[in-house]
Order: C-alpha cells, then sequence, then structure tokens
C-alpha cells in the first residue's frame, strides 16, 4: 500500500467541511477537569462524544461513571478474524490561565492559516476526533472497519487519572485487545512524524522541615537555633552534585543503560540546540555529563525542586528565623526505576543529610511507571509504516521525556504495552495560551489510522499476529 483507499479518500475529501464542524464543536466544550465548577461540562463533552460515536455506528458507546469525572467507551467488533484494537484518548483540557495572552477566548476556537485554535485543540480532542473520523470514513464507505475497535476516552488525564486504573481493572475482560493505542502525542522539532516508545515515570514528594514553634527574632535566637531554610538548603545542595548526578545513594542502581544501538539512534536524530535554547529562553543548556541531550530526555532519569518556599517574602527585609521551609521535588524515572522503591531510599537519604535542630518530614504526592515499546513490535513496525506511507518520511523513533501514567497500567493490566501513535506539532502550545493543531497534521493523520487499520487487518489476514 502507498496511498489510503480511495474511496476513503473521496469521502474524506467530501466531508472536510463537516469534519472541521465537528472539531470545533467538541473544542467549545470547557471540559476542564482540574476546576470543580467545570464537572458539568465535563459530562456534557463525554455525552458529546457519545451520540457522536452512536451516530458514527459504534456500539456500547456509553458514559461510565467513576469515582471522579467518566470515562466514555464504545466498540465496533465485527471484524470476524481481524486483530482488535483498543484506543485510548482524554477529552478534558487543561485549565486557560492566563486567559489574556490568548488571541480569542481558548473555548472560542477558530480555523485560520492552516491552524485550528483553541484549548484541546491538539491535547487531546483534536487526535480523538481524528480517531473518529477515520472510523466514520470506514463506517460510511464499506459498512465496516477492518479491525474491531474499542474506544476508551479519560475524563481526567489532565488532572489526576486516579480512577481510571480502577475502571481498567474491573472492566479488564470487556478490554481485552491484541494491541493499544494511546493518541496523546506528538512529533518531533520541526514537525517531522516520530513515534514515541517510552514515557519517563514520575515520583513526586514534599519535604517540610520545622524548627521554632512560630518565625522567631534572628537577634535574639539566630545563632542557638537551626534555621529551617538553611537546612533545606543544605538537603537540596546534597541531592546532585555539580555534573547533575544525583546523590541518592541507589538512584541508578535500576536504570537500563543504553545499548549502542539505541546510541546510534538516538545520535541519528537531528537536533537543532540553538532551537532549544530559543524555546526555552535558557542562557545554556545544562544537565548530566556523559549524555547527549535526547538521552538525557529520554533515557536518564532526572531530580528537579519544582517549588521551594518558606519564611519572609514580602517587600524589604524582615529580621526572622523562619519556623518552617519547604520545598516540592520531584524525579522523572525510567526504565526499571520503581517510584515505591526510589521513594523509601530518597526519603532515608534526606532524614541521613538532615541536619540536626530541625524535624524533617518527607511525603510522597504521587507516582507514575516508567513505559517503554519495543521498536520492533509488530504493531510499532505498523505504526511506523502507516505514518511513512501517509506523511512521506520514516518516522524518527523517540522517547519522550514526560509521562502518561495511564500508560504503564494498560502494560500492567491489560498485558498490552501501548503504542503512543501521536500526530501533535511539537509547537502546538499544548497546556498553554493559544493551544493549537495544524490542520495538515490532523488531515494527515486521519489519513495515516485509515492506513493503519487496513494494514493490521492484512497482517491479521495473512495470520501475523499484532501483539
Ligand atoms: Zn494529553
Amino acid at each position: 500500500m502507498t496511498a489510503i483507499d480511495p474511496v476513503l479518500e473521496a469521502q474524506l475529501e467530501a466531508t472536510a467541511e463537516a469534519r472541521h464542524a465537528s472539531y470545533l464543536e467538541f473544542l467549545r466544550i470547557p471540559s476542564i477537569s482540574a476546576l470543580p465548577q467545570h464537572a458539568a461540562d465535563c459530562h456534557r463533552a463525554a455525552e458529546w462524544l457519545v451520540s457522536e460515536l452512536n451516530r458514527i455506528g459504534f456500539e456500547h458507546a456509553a458514559v461510565e461513571e467513576t469515582a471522579g469525572l467518566p470515562i466514555v467507551y464504545a466498540d465496533w467488533l465485527h471484524a470476524e478474524g481481524a486483530p482488535t484494537i483498543l484506543v485510548y484518548g482524554h477529552y478534558d483540557v487543561q485549565p486557560v490561565d492566563p486567559l489574556d495572552e490568548w488571541e480569542t477566548a481558548p473555548f472560542d476556537p477558530f480555523i485560520r492559516f492552516g491552524r485550528v485554535v483553541g484549548r484541546g485543540a491538539a491535547d487531546d480532542k483534536g487526535q480523538i476526533s481524528m480517531h473518529l473520523r477515520a472510523a466514520e470514513a470506514f463506517l460510511a464507505t464499506r459498512g465496516k472497519l477492518p479491525v474491531n475497535l474499542k474506544f476508551v476516552f479519560e475524563g481526567e488525564e489532565e488532572s489526576s487519572s486516579v480512577n481510571i486504573p480502577i475502571w481498567l481493572r474491573e472492566h479488564r475482560a470487556r478490554l481485552d485487545c491484541d494491541a493499544v493505542i494511546i493518541s496523546d502525542t506528538g512529533f518531533f522539532e520541526g514537525n517531522a512524524p516520530a513515534l514515541t516508545l517510552g514515557l519517563r515515570g514520575l515520583l513526586y514528594t514534599q519535604i517540610d522541615v520545622s524548627g521554632c514553634a512560630s518565625d522567631v527574632h534572628s537577634g535574639g535566637y539566630g545563632g542557638i537555633v537551626e534555621n529551617p531554610a538553611n537546612a533545606l538548603a543544605r538537603i537540596i545542595s546534597e541531592l546532585k552534585d555539580r555534573d547533575g548526578v544525583i546523590q541518592v545513594p541507589g538512584f541508578y542502581d535500576d536504570v537500563v543503560e543504553l545499548t549502542p544501538a539505541e546510541r546510534a539512534r538516538v545520535a541519528a536524530i537531528p537536533l537543532d540546540e540553538n532551537e532549544l535554547l530559543d524555546v526555552t529562553g535558557a542562557p545554556s543548556l545544562h544537565g548530566e555529563t556523559g549524555y547527549s541531550v535526547l538521552e538525557r530526555v529520554g533515557y536518564r532519569p532526572t531530580l528537579d525542586v519544582n517549588g521551594i518556599w518558606g519564611g519572609f517574602q514580602g517587600d524589604g527585609s524582615k529580621t526572622i528565623i523562619p519556623g518552617q521551609a519547604h520545598a516540592k521535588i520531584s524525579c522523572r524515572l525510567v526504565p526499571n526505576q520503581d517510584p515505591a522503591t526510589l521513594f523509601e531510599r530518597f526519603k532515608a537519604f534526606v532524614l541521613d543529610v538532615a541536619p540536626p535542630g530541625v524535624t524533617v518530614d518527607v511525603r510522597e504526592l504521587g507516582s507514575g511507571q516508567p513505559t517503554v515499546v519495543s521498536a520492533d513490535s509488530p504493531v510499532a513496525l505498523a505504526a511506523a509504516r502507516a505514518l511513512e506511507a501517509t506523511f512521506g518520511a520514516q518516522p524518527y523513533l523517540i522517547r519522550g521525556g514526560g509521562s502518561i501514567p495511564v500508560a504503564e497500567v494498560f502494560d500492567h493490566v491489560l498485558d498490552r504495552p501501548p503504542i503512543l501513535l501521536g500526530f501533535a506539532n511539537p509547537d502546538s502550545r499544548a497546556h498553554a495560551p493559544n493551544e493549537f493543531m495544524r490542520v495538515g497534521n490532523y488531515e494527515t493523520g486521519i489519513r495515516t489510522l485509515c492506513w493503519l487499520w487496513d494494514d493490521l487487518a492484512e497482517m491479521g489476514a495473512k495470520g501475523e499476529s499484532v501483539a
């Protein structure tokens, strides 16, 4: 195959206007999962999806309640003998502040200069829309899909994803499939097609240091009691050395080192470091010595202070010894690091290096396991072929620096390491003002999905496993 079925292509060309109108309609629903005042909007987005899925011809489309925001499920399972693919996306979006930086209201989306602009355009409503439209093209022209599809659309990805692991476990049998495809990632710098083969895990902690029962006079008590802010600074300075190497004993014990083949593959990906400086505004890049920038992002763990506070923060001076100081510290983890094990090591080290005269409390605020997929798994190879056939370039195989905690849960609960096939342009401004999706990524990506479903069906017909 080199292009998608001309019948599908003709249908897609004839329905572009309706497709874009529906995409904008979905974006108009302000389904911000983190803000309780938008809970009704999240339900509305879920119901909007169910009615679209019913209209297209999916079955068992339902808003499934959880202890938090609902999950949308639907399936179409009449492709006998063909593989069954579970597709994940999320219909919730990030909050929109700072509002004054948006060109127009974030939930008043528009299409201009080849961009769909609005909150959720790329992350992740646009990508859900692509799956709906690809399935619709098949059902409208052939009356059937080439593969069996199960759609799972979450409503809490941007706030916590606390309920989907429970839901996945409860509905395990119903979710049985040959492969899981998550469409919530994007292309490589320069908008080059890419397939994400791994995501980092996360360990999020808070350190609370207490000294005196309240702030005290730094003249009257300075020199005779320990200062929690000084103590916290000392603890933090022990966590990493000047080469960026994390000092927590055993921190790197379970890190899987890059193979020479992986190193070569990463080295072949062109990366413009000046562009990174432009994007970040940082005066220079900095990180663990001995590893390239892309290796540091995809294959190495990190430890970063996310926030630090305590004592007097106002204008002018106030001479106190603060009663408390706090820091939020998170680690991005890589295979095979386990957040629970690392938390114990981290906590022990913090308590060990803490100076006397203060009380130190270390808490875990959240975690997620890292996940990786083999570049040689049949469904990864098929996804790479589909991207090349439709976007005209072999995709880069990248490891993402971020985390999608549910990815590992699919692997764990369904025993299917998910493929991260996402289409967002890397300059999409996801989570930021003026989020956008390039119309080209959206349109060609729909063709990629059409191509992929036909290809996986062919593999099934030949008796090849896609799992
Ligand atoms: Zn997302």
